[in-house]
């Protein structure tokens, strides 16, 4: 299998334009690429669907596949709420011939990198935590207090930034996007 191990990361503080970034590249490379579907204990937000935006698990799930050693890594994103990525989720897609595409969080992307060296690790950089957080509050899909969370948390994040391959500056989408595709048709074809 070409794609065996192969992995790509995007990570980055919430509200940094990932979740966009993520949907180009796998726009960009339908056939090569796969999103890898989380296992989350978050409710679903309206419009998301169990199987496709995550594998929504309650508490107890999530803890028996944490004792199953079911998880490449799973992290506590959020107060109580829980995130990892499934071992069988990563195989399902190299079964496809595809490199598995995981939007995950810093601490997240980090443990993965160190399984997987050859993995690439791209961090989506926002340009500052002021336009983070205006970005968060015009999403409008968190409330007050998670935004003060997530805000928090993005502070801690940037200090990760080094840990990574590639550091895009997504000051402006069109070009963080075309910087992303660039990168990954590199990996691809390495
Ligand atoms: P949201 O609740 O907005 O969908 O996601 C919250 C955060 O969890 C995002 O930063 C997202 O990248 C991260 N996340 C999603 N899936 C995973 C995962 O499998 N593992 C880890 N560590 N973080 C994840």
């Amino acid at each position: 299998m070409i794609y065996q191990n192969k992995i790509i990361l995007l990570t980055a503080p919430s509200g940094s334009g990932k979740t966009s970034i993520t949907r180009y590249l796998l726009e960009c490379f339908p056939d090569k690429l796969a999103f890898s579907i989380s296992a989350a204990t978050r409710p679903p937000r309206e419009k998301e669907k169990n199987g496709i935006d995550y594998y929504f698990l309650s508490q107890e799930d999530f803890n028996i596949k944490i004792r199953e050693d079911a998880f490449a890594e799973w992290e506590m994103v959020y107060d109580g709420k829980y995130y990892g990525t499934l071992k069988s989720e990563l195989q399902r897609i190299w079964n496809k011939q595809q490199i598995p595409l995981l939007d995950i969080d810093v601490k997240g992307a980090i443990h993965v990198k160190k399984q997987f060296p050859q993995s690439l690790g791209l961090f989506i950089m926002p340009p500052s935590v002021d336009e983070l957080k205006r970005r968060l509050y015009t999403r409008g899909t968190d409330s007050d207090e998670s935004i003060r969370a997530r805000v928090n948390k993005a502070k801690y994040e940037l200090s990760f930034k080094d840990h990574f391959d590639h550091v895009l500056l997504n000051d402006d989408l069109e070009k963080a996007c075309i910087e992303a595709k660039r990168l990954v048709e590199n990996f691809i074809s390495s």
